[in-house]
């Protein structure tokens, strides 16, 4: 087994850490307090090419590797955890889908802008009441003619109000329970489309999370991203990939944290001495290097099997996804701990990080419905030959991905 990078991934990983270090950690800080959108950075990533990292060049993506996407993503958290789930979302849960289910209209008409940068994407499923259980949207898209009528209210949707391309999932056949729902690209300018209203959160406060009001919101029919019926399917699918992002994205606000409490253990002083020459300090700095090691494996495991073909990497994203979820809580709980009231304060990066990592273990699936998935696939396997792991690995995907 080889845990070493490529030279390709390093330099992804190098490119990033300074563009991150050099042009958004000197203003984080004050964009958190102002709440101001990492528009221009977020751009300029995209320019880079990190907006289309799982798009093939051949449509203005960069055609990279998983290993180098969550690289990517874990650099851009350890500074900025709300511009690592705008960059999230815009790769894996929109501009991806168009890739791996979009026909060549859809993909020749939106990929390269989103791939570029030019354009950010959002990911509609939840409604104010249906989360967890995706299968209760109310959201109608009713045919009429050469364009669907979209109805209903789309909530948290991260980028709304900034994306230049919206992927909403609707129900076309309200009795056929998860079987009735269809996907659909929609562009903010179509008539019937409004951001209702931004939520007011604990972290990521310079992420977007918007309410959206669709009131017989006109889509064209060759907007409809694959088949009637098939959107319930697409959307569980991103997810198994999406959360392998988020499971970076918990590994990324946990490195930063870790290197932002070793960095004050060294200078500040108490007894005549500094504080990382105790040892309460020492093993609260080692169980946090130590949790985030364990997690970044699983994500890079995760990672290397979508890599290899692997059919289902659904139970491997959901375990990295809760162990890194549930990590990064204790891991900023300890950064907050170690700077004392400094911790407290929003002069310090670790107060933002600690209200940044509390919604890893909510959005794209609760921690709960990660241990469902595993559960789910653990009991399956009992009594199969091989481990749960050992079967994802070997199966071959097929397939464009
Ligand atoms: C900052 C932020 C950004 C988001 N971005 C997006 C986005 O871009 N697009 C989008 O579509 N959604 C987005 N979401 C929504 C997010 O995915 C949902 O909040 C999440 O899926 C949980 O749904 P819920 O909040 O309705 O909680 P519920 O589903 O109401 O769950 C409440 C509690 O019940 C538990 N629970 C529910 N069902 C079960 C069960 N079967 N077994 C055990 N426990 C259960 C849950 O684990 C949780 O603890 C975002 C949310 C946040 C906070």
């Amino acid at each position: 087994m080889d845990f070493s990078l490529t030279d390709d991934q390093r330099l992804i990983r190098d490119t990033v850490r300074q563009f991150m270090d050099a042009e958004v950690r000197p203003t984080i800080r004050a964009r958190d307090r102002a709440e101001t959108f990492a528009r221009d950075e977020l751009r300029k990533l995209g320019e880079m090419g990190f907006s289309g990292m799982l798009v093939p060049e051949q449509w203005g993506g960069s055609g990279a590797d998983t290993i180098s996407y969550v690289l990517m993503l874990e650099e851009v958290a350890r500074v900025d955890a709300a511009m690592a789930v705008a960059l999230s979302v815009t790769n894996s849960l929109a501009a991806y889908p168009i890739y791996m289910y979009g026909g060549e209209a859809q993909q020749r008409k939106y990929l390269p802008r989103l791939a570029k940068g030019e354009i950010l994407g959002a990911f509609c499923l939840t409604e104010p009441q249906a989360g967890s259980d995706a299968a209760a949207i109310a959201a109608t898209a009713v045919r009429r003619g050469n364009a669907y009528l979209l109805n209903g209210t789309k909530s948290w949707v991260t980028n709304g109000g900034e994306a230049g391309l919206y992927l909403i999932f609707a129900k076309t056949d309200p009795g056929a329970g998860a079987r009735g729902v269809t996907a659909f690209l929609v562009e903010p300018s179509f008539p019937g489309f409004r951001v209702a209203r931004y939520e007011d959160k604990m972290g990521l406060r310079t992420s977007r999370s918007a309410e959206l009001a669709l009131a017989d919101c006109q889509v064209p029919a060759e907007n409809r991203l694959g088949e009637e019926g098939a959107g319930l399917k697409i959307a569980l699918e991103l997810l198994d990939s999406g959360r392998v992002g988020i499971a970076a994205q918990a590994v990324g606000i946990a490195q930063g944290a870790l290197e932002a409490s070793a960095a004050y253990a060294k200078q500040r002083r108490a007894f005549g001495k500094t504080i990382g020459e105790f040892q309460a300090v020492q093993w609260m700095l080692a169980d946090m290097q130590m949790e985030i090691e364990a997690a970044r494996g699983l994500v890079h495991n995760a990672a290397w099997m979508r890599d290899q073909g692997a059919t289902k990497i659904g139970p491997a994203a959901s375990r990295a996804k809760l162990y890194a979820g549930e990590m990064v809580n204790r891991v900023v709980y300890k950064a907050v701990q170690i700077h004392g009231s400094l911790g407290y304060s929003r002069e310090s990066d670790v107060e933002r990080m600690y209200r940044d990592a509390r919604v890893i273990s909510i959005y794209e699936g609760t921690s709960e419905i990660q241990r469902l998935i595993i559960a789910r696939d653990l009991l399956r396997a009992s009594g199969e030959a091989g481990s749960p792991s050992h079967r994802e690995a070997v199966t071959s995907r097929g397939g464009r991905a």
